[in-house]
């Protein structure tokens, strides 16, 4: 077989699920036997080949050996275009620090690249077999509205969205209960961790039984590869826009590890950059491991990013068999940033640049300045700008004494209808009311 093919076929970190196809580890989520699907090799892609003229014509490029060998073949170009129609600006920010901003999609946040792209290549796959799917998420803030968002009207697909009540913000809320096709939100009257519990009983408990549950968390593999796309992007950028020949290194806001690992993907298969930098917020187990890979997991604690307030990052096991050994530390730099340093670097980038960051990208902008003061990193920086500031409006007057302009896409939310049903933590109750509501 050739590279090309073998970058098609996906194994499972735990070596016992091995071989599915693209469609199969998109439609699985997670492998049979536990573990994360990866592709058996990467391809290896020519920069130089790049048509970089457009984000749509570099993405196609980007994508052709991760896509043209597999079911999805005759219809990726249409998923692709109509998936990511929005715009990925690279802006300077301080000397020889610029922000790739992933915040330009319908909800505002990074998530929005993995999960509408995701969503279209299952409801492509479904539409093949006619069979039809729930996608059951528990969320905390932006992947709830990304999922919910990326799956809504896509023929085939339902989405139940559990989130707990009073644990989001108000803009976060607004946009997980605004009315959607086939999405049918639930508050709970619990906190995040009885939402993710009700989701894994879901899979098991006798009351759901015959309910076609998918999952659509960072763990699918459907949500990493169009991850990839904006490191290409905004490293490319870089590069090209330099008089020498420099090569980037790229901070990522981290929480899950998803962003970093499809980061880490798009290196090895072929794009340049001299190093990343994960940058955590308290919830810092992979600084911890970097230092001591004796560390265990932490419990989640809360912070003002809370996107990345993540203490067991689901990802970490993929990244790990991509950067074995001693490749990790040659490749990836961690730290960990305070509250009150997420806050501090919020105000001093407003005052020096009148730039307002969202708290998740202060994190990755405070970690590049901390590395440079320590020597820890030289040459340009490419910081990944996970959210839009006014997704956080209260953290950013807080911090700057400013409130970010609205975005159209908040502003119409205010007046869309809204719809939501309440619930205790009950996963009976739920069975039933996901019955009624998806009519399966
Ligand atoms: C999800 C999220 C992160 C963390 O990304 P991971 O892939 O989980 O590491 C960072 N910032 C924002 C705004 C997010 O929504």
């Amino acid at each position: 077989m050739t590279d090309i093919a073998m970058s098609t076929l996906y194994d499972s970190t735990r070596k016992s699920d091995i071989g599915r196809s693209l469609g199969q580890a998109i439609e699985a989520g997670l492998a049979s036997d536990g573990g994360l699907f990866l592709p058996r090799s990467l391809p290896a892609i020519r920069p130089e080949r790049l048509d970089t003229s457009s984000f749509a014509s570099m993405s196609r490029g980007v994508l052709a050996p991760w896509l043209n060998n597999t079911e999805f073949k005759e219809t990726w170009h249409d998923i692709l275009s109509d998936a990511l129609s929005f715009a990925v600006p690279v802006v300077p920010l301080l000397d020889d620090v610029f922000v790739c901003e992933l915040f330009h999609g319908p909800t505002l946040s990074f998530k929005d690249f993995g999960a509408r792209t995701m969503a279209r290549l299952l409801g492509d796959r479904l539409s093949r077999t006619g069979e039809e799917r729930i996608i059951l998420v528990a969320t905390s803030g932006d992947t709830g509205s990304a999922v919910a968002d990326g799956f809504a009207g896509i023929p085939g697909i339902q989405v139940v969205l559990l989130y707990p009540g009073g644990g989001v913000s108000e803009v976060q809320e607004r946009q997980l209960i605004v009315q959607r096709p086939g999405v049918h939100p639930f508050r709970v009257a619990g906190s995040f961790d009885d939402c993710q519990r009700l989701v894994k009983a879901a899979f098991t408990h006798d009351a759901w039984s015959g309910l076609p549950l998918s999952t659509a968390n960072s763990i699918n593999i459907g949500r990493l590869l169009p991850q990839m796309l904006y490191y290409w992007w905004g490293v490319l950028n870089l590069m090209q826009a330099s008089e020498q020949d420099i090569v980037p290194s790229v901070c990522v806001p981290s929480g899950n590890l998803g962003n970093l690992t499809a980061g880490v993907m798009a290196h090895l298969s072929g794009l340049p950059l001299a190093r990343f930098q994960a940058a955590h917020n308290a919830n810092d187990f992979f600084v911890r491991y970097m230092r001591d890979p004796a560390s265990e997991f932490g419990t989640t604690v809360q912070t003002v990013s809370n996107a990345m307030d993540v203490g067991a990052p689901s990802n970490f096991e993929r990244l790990r068999a991509l950067l074995p050994g001693d490749d990790l530390n040659h490749l990836v730099g961690t730290s960990t940033t305070s509250d009150e340093q997420t806050l501090g670097t919020m105000r001093s980038i407003f005052e020096e640049t009148g730039y307002v960051a969202d708290p998740h990208t202060a994190v990755g902008i405070h970690a590049v300045q901390e590395a440079r003061k320590s020597g820890g990193m030289t040459g340009p920086v490419l910081v990944m700008a996970t959210a839009h500031p006014a997704k956080f409006p209260k953290t950013c007057s807080k911090a700057t004494g400013v409130k970010p302009k609205e975005p159209d896409e908040l502003a119409r939310l205010k007046r869309a209808p809204k719809e939501w049903t309440d619930l205790n933590p009950d996963i009976k109750q739920l069975a039933d009311l996901v019955r009624a509501k998806t009519g399966l």
